[in-house]
């Protein structure tokens, strides 16, 4: 018996499961929209992971916890070393911003998408194409 077809959002829940990696997905996507970008810029600050020269603009793809989202993901801190963790993080939050602001100040729109938006199908895509296009 043939494999039943699937459909473009059936398929990409398939890659989903197997590759959870948020970047990947994103890139993913991007892909599937008919976008074409570079990947980590290491002359712009903060090497943007996807970049579209053109457009001059950039997405980042954060880690909830590396880049202390404001949400339940961000909230965890590690039980163990709480003296170490919370200064790195907030140096971590600290850098952000200050790389956010050398791009826009250098005329480049930057987004951020937060790994937990990667985690709900559906959402991201509209996100993408409102700063893309
Ligand atoms: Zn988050």
């Amino acid at each position: 018996m043939a494999a039943p077809r699937l459909t473009i959002s059936e398929r990409m829940a398939r890659i989903r499961k197997v590759d959870t990696k948020p970047e990947l997905i994103v890139r993913r996507l991007l892909h599937s929209l008919g976008y074409r970008y570079r990947l980590h810029r290491t002359d712009l600050p903060g090497n943007p992971d996807i970049v579209f020269p053109s457009r001059r603009k950039v997405v980042f793809v954060h880690g909830c916890f590396w880049h202390q989202h404001d949400c339940k993901l961000g909230a965890k801190m590690p039980k163990a070393r709480p003296e170490y963790w919370g200064p790195k993080l907030e140096r971590n939050k600290t850098r952000d911003a200050r790389n956010l602001e050398a791009l826009q100040a250098t005329g480049w729109s930057t987004l951020i998408v937060w790994e937990c938006q990667t985690r709900t199908s559906g959402a991201l895509e509209p996100t993408l194409r409102r700063f893309l296009d």
